[in-house]
């Protein structure tokens, strides 16, 4: 058999023209967003002063199976994609284990994570209804960072809403944000209605992705010309982060190699959404029997502790209520350093696939998964996204699971992003001040009985 390359890239011409959507080959399609006062179905007419109508006709569509990529959405993935998928050879090698483990590597962008491919195309769809702008939160910073990058290749006016402990954690985020052009805004603020109310609640809040949303959302719907994008949780956002999962299908098929086991970290599930698309496709049609598993951070477990239920998306209850795992929208997760896995819900269509028992969930502790981040670093070379090495760490886990029992299996995981900007979290793990929070039932009682009756 011919050695496999350290990287197996694509030509442009093996990129996928088309983006895919789970949800048609889904047999338990994912549960419609609920209006929150009827309780009935959203309808398009009801997303639109929220959402980007094209955005909004992706949202609803639960059985189209492909969706062209807009051209100039196309042009654009081409200065970044293909990204690689790597061989982890050396990583093999120091772990002395029989597994054969590769990794799709999204962080070859400035934004340095696999955000930037839902955010180009949702600043298109924006760019193509004529709006000013658009709004959105951002925890770690990422998607941010990668929305106004999109923003600005578009023109299109971007204000981001920052989750004030990422603010204050993360200050060259925020200045990439604005060399692109962004107005960055520490969350909880005062400039919105909810901003407001949120701060009287919880004086002194360091915030949440929950909270952030809200403002964005209060800021899209009362000034005109603007919609609200988010970079996650969204049935939108997996579609467009299938590009993940079919370029990773495509390198794999060159070399007829079948995975065994595919691995993500879960905020809100986009880009294990985007990674497993078309590997669970095979799944549910019994073409294949690969186990997916998805990695949440121990302090904010939404598939592995929370409820399967309709929640708010956003601490303001503002948004539509979305049917998913989730720990309740009031829930504030303990600062921890993984940013952009700190969201109290999961995507509807990944609560769908853990519910029918098609995907597996585990947790990890933060020194653990920054003990795991260091391994990679120093054999692989890439310094990865802390959020990014809950799946480094579950990738180590069953590779050395695999030395143990002697099998030779093909782990492919998802390394989402670069942790350039995330060095005070490296430092506090340096210097053994990194805690390991986790939390309590009570706590998650607590934040649980504020679900919504249904
Ligand atoms: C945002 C982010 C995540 C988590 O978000 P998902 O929507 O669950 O993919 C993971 N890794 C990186 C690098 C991120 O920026």
């Amino acid at each position: 058999m011919e050695k496999i390359p350290y990287k197996i890239y694509l030509t442009e011409d093996e990129m996928p023209k088309a983006w895919y959507n789970l949800r048609a080959d889904m047999i338990n399609k994912p549960a419609p967003l609920l209006n929150p006062g009827t309780h009935e179905p959203m309808k398009a007419e009801e997303l639109a002063p929220v959402f980007c109508e094209e955005l909004v006709k992706q949202e609803l569509d639960n059985e189209t199976a492909y969706f062209p990529i807009p051209e100039e959405v196309y042009n654009f993935y081409k200065m970044y994609r293909p990204s690689p998928l790597v061989r982890a050879y050396f990583l093999e090698k120091a772990l002395g284990t029989p597994a054969k483990i590769y990794y799709k590597f999204e962080g070859n962008n400035t934004s340095g994570s696999h955000k930037l491919n839902s955010a180009i195309a949702q600043a298109y769809y924006a760019k193509k209804q004529g709006l000013k702008g658009v709004t959105t939160e951002t925890g770690a910073g990422q998607w941010g960072t990668a929305l106004s990058m999109a923003c600005s290749y578009f023109d299109l006016d971007c204000k981001v809403y920052m989750v004030k402990v990422s603010y204050q954690q993360k200050p060259f985020r925020r200045e990439v944000m604005r060399t692109y052009g962004a107005s960055v805004t520490p969350s909880p603020s005062t400039s919105t209605e909810v901003g407001k109310r949120i701060l009287e609640a919880h004086p002194g809040t360091t915030g949440s992705l929950g909270c952030a949303i809200s403002e964005a959302v209060e800021v899209a719907t009362t000034t005109p010309g603007y919609r609200y994008v988010l970079g996650s949780v969204l049935n939108q956002v997996l579609l467009h982060q299938s590009v993940i999962g079919l370029e990773t299908e495509i390198a794999l098929k060159k070399y007829g190699i079948k995975p065994d086991i595919v691995i993500g970290c879960a905020g809100g599930g986009s880009n294990l959404g985007g990674l497993i698309a078309p590997f669970m496709r095979d799944k549910i049609k019994g073409l294949a029997d690969t186990r997916i598993i998805a990695v949440e951070p121990a302090s904010c477990p939404s598939l592995t502790r929370g409820k399967y239920a309709y929640d708010f998306c956003d601490t303001g209850m503002v948004c539509p209520l979305a049917k998913m795992y989730t720990l309740g929208s009031n829930f504030i997760p303990s600062p921890n350093h993984a940013g952009g896995l700190r969201y109290h819900g999961m995507s509807s269509i990944l609560s769908q696939l853990y519910d029918d028992g098609l995907m597996e969930a585990v947790t990890a502790v933060q020194t653990d998964v920054f003990r795991a981040a260091e391994r990679f670093a120093r054999v692989e070379g890439i310094l990865p996204a802390p959020e990014s090495s809950h799946a480094i760490k579950v990738a180590i886990d069953e590779a050395l699971k695999c030395k143990e029992t002697g099998e030779e299996k093909t782990i492919v995981f998802g390394l989402t992003g670069t942790g350039y900007f995330d060095m005070v979290a490296y430092e506090s793990f340096h210097d053994g001040l990194m805690d390991d929070y986790i939390p309590t039932d009570d706590d998650l009682k607590a934040s649980l009985s504020t679900l919504p009756v249904i």
